[in-house]
């Protein structure tokens, strides 16, 4: 999903779909980005688990307190968007529809940035601004699932403020299935180094991440505009093991941070046009999947070139310049973010 706003007072409306017979009503207890029940934003309580949320996309209309409304706003706003899962039949529909818009790219040279290169773009020691956890306590969070396990979105969670040296605090909340708080805040202490290795721009942006149990296989997702990301505890230990774990919250800290201000910028699109390739088959799925894929390649080009192989790091020199340029100038401050576009709040 690309829009979930997880904050805002409750609007309180029941909305009815039209013509679904499994998905009936929908209470909106918050709001929707882009006009949606007379207000610009909506979470979802009840039908509460993120894989309802998904099969809305798929209505044609829904009448919400007696107007229809194009559901092709949900559409537009709710993707899920996921480090290395896609679907293989949308995998199969985006990357054709990409590769007949840049006809003259380049196959991809690699399946992926964080599981598909044996490049560690960023490594255990690389200093993190990490400073400590402070438990907030056991209170309600908005814990999405894309495991579609119909446990309630909103739930008891152990939240914990992450503080880092910079100034900057993000908070994490982790299931209950935990079962204690110290258990929960030995989960969460393995999410500070990582954080702590972002660029500080992502920190500012990026409010809180959410930590799922289990799921040694349900990877990672981000949400843009309600920037925040969901991990899965048991996939994170598998990442951990492969030295992924930093990548992989690189990959989904794009998505929570930067991207709603640049995706559509006409700096960021004319720098893939200009590219005229990709650099990973991920990137081809999707331009929000390009832009976090990138930005990775594009990070470790500027500040860490010798991690990369000199003939790979040739290529992607060559083959993606501009997307490097765009996000050497967007991490430099060159660029600024655009007014307006990470209001989220
Ligand atoms: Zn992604």
């Amino acid at each position: 999903m690309s829009t979930a706003q997880m904050h805002g007072p409750p609007l309180g409306r029941r909305c009815k779909t039209a013509n679904s017979g499994a998905l009936s009503e929908a209470k909106l207890t918050g709001q929707l980005h882009g006009a949606f029940c007379a207000s610009p934003r909506l979470k979802l309580d009840d039908p509460t688990s993120l894989a309802h949320i998904r099969m809305m996309k798929n209505l044609p209309v829904i009448a919400c307190s007696g107007t229809v409304l194009i559901v092709a706003v949900f559409a537009a706003v709710w993707s899920v968007r996921d480090t290395d899962a896609l679907s293989p039949s949308t995998f199969a529909k985006e990357t054709s529809q990409k590769e007949s818009d840049m006809s003259a790219g380049t196959t991809p040279p690699y399946r992926s940035s964080v599981v598909g290169t044996d490049f560690d773009f960023i490594t255990a020691d690389d200093p993190s601004a990490f400073d400590r956890l402070d438990f907030l306590g056991f209170q309600k969070f908005e814990m999405p699932d894309k495991r579609g396990t119909g446990r309630p979105l909103v739930q008891n969670a152990y939240v914990f403020d992450a503080y880092f040296k910079d100034g900057t605090k993000i908070k994490i909340a982790v299931d209950q299935e935990f079962g204690s708080k110290e258990a929960a805040e030995q989960d969460a202490s393995r999410y500070g180094a990582p954080l702590g290795k972002l660029p500080p721009l992502y920190r500012n942006i990026i409010r809180h991440i959410t930590v799922n149990f289990g799921g040694s296989d349900t990877t990672a997702f981000a949400e843009d505009k309600g920037h925040f990301f969901t991990i899965y505890s048991g996939n994170a230990s598998k990442r951990i093991d492969t030295h992924d774990l930093e990548e992989t919250f690189f990959h989904e800290g794009t998505h929570a941070s930067i991207q709603a201000a640049y995706l559509e910028s006409p700096d960021w699109k004319s720098a893939v046009s200009r590219d005229g390739s990709y650099i990973t088959k991920y990137a081809s799925s999707s331009e929000q999947e390009d832009f976090a894929e990138s930005a990775l390649f594009a990070y470790t080009i500027i500040h860490h070139p010798d991690r990369i192989p000199d003939g790979d790091r040739e290529k992607i020199k060559d083959m993606i310049p501009n997307r490097i340029e765009f996000f050497r100038r967007v991490f430099s401050g060159e660029l600024k973010l655009q007014t307006g576009s990470t209001d989220g709040a």
